[in-house]
């Protein structure tokens, strides 16, 4: 799982489909949720990515 502000949500889209090889599920983050840091930078995530591999279907 990742997780990226407004500024990362891009490049962590990038990252994710890199390293699994097909685009991942991105979500916005809840509003009140304000202790997730993004997870390339110190500011505050806005989404949560996460790489359908780790995912069973
Ligand atoms: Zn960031």
């Amino acid at each position: 799982m990742y997780y990226a502000c407004e500024e990362h949500s891009e490049s962590t889209l990038d990252d994710a489909v890199e390293h699994s090889g097909e685009p991942p599920f991105m979500d916005r983050m809840a509003e009140d949720n304000l202790s997730t840091r993004c997870s390339y930078c110190e500011q505050k995530a806005v989404y949560k990515v996460q790489e359908k591999r780790s995912h069973q279907v």
